[in-house]
């Protein structure tokens, strides 16, 4: 069992009250595992401190509204190991993210980017992506006279950043630990979760009662799940999520690419080729490093991980260069690919300008494997509770959404609930919370509805679809309007 430790920071935590609802007062001083069985009480009990979990509390922090706020984060990891100093010259992290500007103007609102090692941030200019049955592309570069783009929406033309999820989880975990009355239980685990019994006078049977495994209990007048995709909180709420597995891995890796300046310092390039078992994204890191995110299938997946790093290599190559039915043999030999790719490679002539430079390298332990779904709740709301981030819904990740549909759900909520305790309003009546379901739900529905089409539509690897699909991205790339909108979704500003 972990050892649970609480860290409570600064002095007192104010009250969020109304009329009927219990005064909250902090409980003053350091707590251990079991030195408390009584409820203790808070107006916003946060499990999970990932991206969206500690976006959110920073974000509360970070606003005069609602900064008085009595809030709690309870998370299963160690967060204050993982505030330890960044070694900047450490080889890069496998799990990486591409932000979008609209994800890293939310974070400098809330005044966790400065605190972002940024020497590890990579933000690119240009996307090429294509179909790796027939060829046809499109080309998103803000930068090109020929896109008949204005104005970008971040005046460096950064269609997105590249930035490893540790560097984000820690800047944020600064940010939030930056403020006072911050509690904090880490790690924890959630144990149960229940519907709480009157307390003194006061009727608290819909308010959730949080027990951690050290038997620690927790009253939440608003109960928040960003707990990830197998949420504690949306079960415990009986909120449905729907979806399904896509029966593919999403392999990952960190790589060397053979020229420092692949696509210049200064216009970086982000690659992706779609084949049947789903695409491959070749996304840029600081210096010659990049990161690999390649959907397959879940024995493809077993495969390559288990290949010498020469073949594996050779692998990612060959998938940008070579037909699917030769990938297809490539992934049935146990070895030997380097040989058979070299010689499969000399017998084509690929269109270098608009591919990859070659990856000379893959980062020794970082060749892993992630099963990939859709999920989607039929709601984010309930009374008391509310989702965010992978606890409300799991996209797809060849479009690179699902961390900043989390930062989105993070921003909106923390509008929710500002508006009502400007207004005076329970934050955790329904009322108070459907604001910000209307304002996510539909938007990201719209989102996993699109990148779920894409996944399937690039599966065919013949019949009438493959022309049709190839017209239809020939023809946006020839369509600035339409290309610009594309490109305003995929940087979070549509
Ligand atoms: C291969 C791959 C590539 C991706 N690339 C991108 C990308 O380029 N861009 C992008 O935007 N997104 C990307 N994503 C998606 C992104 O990684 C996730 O959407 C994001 O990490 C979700 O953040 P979250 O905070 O909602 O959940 P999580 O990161 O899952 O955090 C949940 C937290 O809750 C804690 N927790 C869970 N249960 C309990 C419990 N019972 N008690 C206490 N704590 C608990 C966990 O420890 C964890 O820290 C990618 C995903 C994959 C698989």
């Amino acid at each position: 069992m972990h050892r649970s430790s609480l860290l409570r920071l600064g002095r007192i935590t104010k009250v969020w009250s109304r009329s009927q609802a219990p005064r909250i007062e902090s409980c003053r001083g350091y707590a251990t595992e079991s030195s408390q069985s009584h409820h203790d009480l808070y107006d916003v009990v946060c499990v999970g401190g990932g991206p969206a979990g500690l976006s959110l509390l920073a974000g509360l922090r970070a606003s005069p509204v609602t900064s008085r706020l009595k809030v709690a984060l309870i998370e299963g990891q160690d967060i204050q190991s993982s505030q330890a100093k960044f070694d900047i010259s450490a080889p890069f992290s496998n799990r990486c993210s591409s932000l979008t500007p609209t994800s890293v103007s939310h974070l400098k609102e809330i005044g966790a980017w400065s605190s972002v090692e940024e020497k590890r941030v990579q933000p690119y200019q240009e996307m090429q992506v294509w179909d790796g049955v027939s060829g046809a592309s499109i080309n998103f570069d803000w930068a090109s006279p020929a896109q008949g783009i204005i104005q970008p929406p971040d005046s460096t033309g950064t269609i997105a950043y590249m930035i490893e999820n540790n560097n984000l989880t820690r800047a944020l975990s600064q940010r939030l630990t930056s403020f006072e009355d911050i509690t904090l239980f880490s790690p924890a685990r959630v144990d149960s979760i229940n519907l709480g019994e009157d307390l003194h006078d006061f009727n608290m049977q819909s308010w959730p009662i949080v027990t951690l495994n050290s038997g620690q209990k927790l009253a939440a007048r608003l109960l928040i799940g960003a707990d990830g995709a197998n949420s504690p909180v949306r079960n415990f709420a009986g909120m449905v999520s729907r979806g399904w597995d896509y029966n593919r891995h999403g392999v990952v890796a960190t790589l060397a690419m053979n020229d420092a300046g692949w696509g210049g310092e200064e216009h970086k390039i982000a690659y992706q080729r779609f084949l049947p078992t789903g695409p491959i994204a070749l996304l840029p890191l600081p210096g010659n490093a990049a990161s690999l995110v390649w959907s397959t299938t879940p024995e493809r997946a077993t495969r390559l991980k288990g290949l010498k790093a020469e073949d594996f290599v050779a692998m990612v190559n060959a998938a940008f260069r070579l037909d699917p039915v030769e990938l297809t043999y490539l992934h049935s030999l146990e070895e030997g690919q380097v040989k058979e790719v070299n010689w499969r490679e000399s017998q084509h002539s690929a269109d270098e300008m608009r591919i990859p430079k070659r990856v000379t390298a893959v980062q020794p332990g970082t060749v892993a494997n992630f099963p990939l779904k859709m999920r989607h709740a039929d709601t984010y709301t309930g009374e008391r509770v509310a989702l965010i981030g992978d606890a409300a819904h799991t996209i797809h990740p060849l479009a690179g959404q699902g961390l900043n549909q989390g930062q989105g759900d993070a921003a909106s909520l923390v509008r929710a609930i500002k508006a009502a305790v400007e207004h005076g309003a329970d934050i955790g009546s329904q009322e108070a919370l459907d604001a910000y379901n209307r304002d996510r739900w539909a938007a990201n529905n719209l989102l996993l509805g699109v990148v779920d089409k894409l996944h399937k539509l690039y599966q065919f690897e013949s019949g009438p679809i493959v022309p049709l699909r190839s017209f239809g991205l020939s023809a946006v790339n020839r369509l600035p309007a339409l290309k610009k909108f594309l490109m305003k979704s995929a940087t979070g500003a549509a």
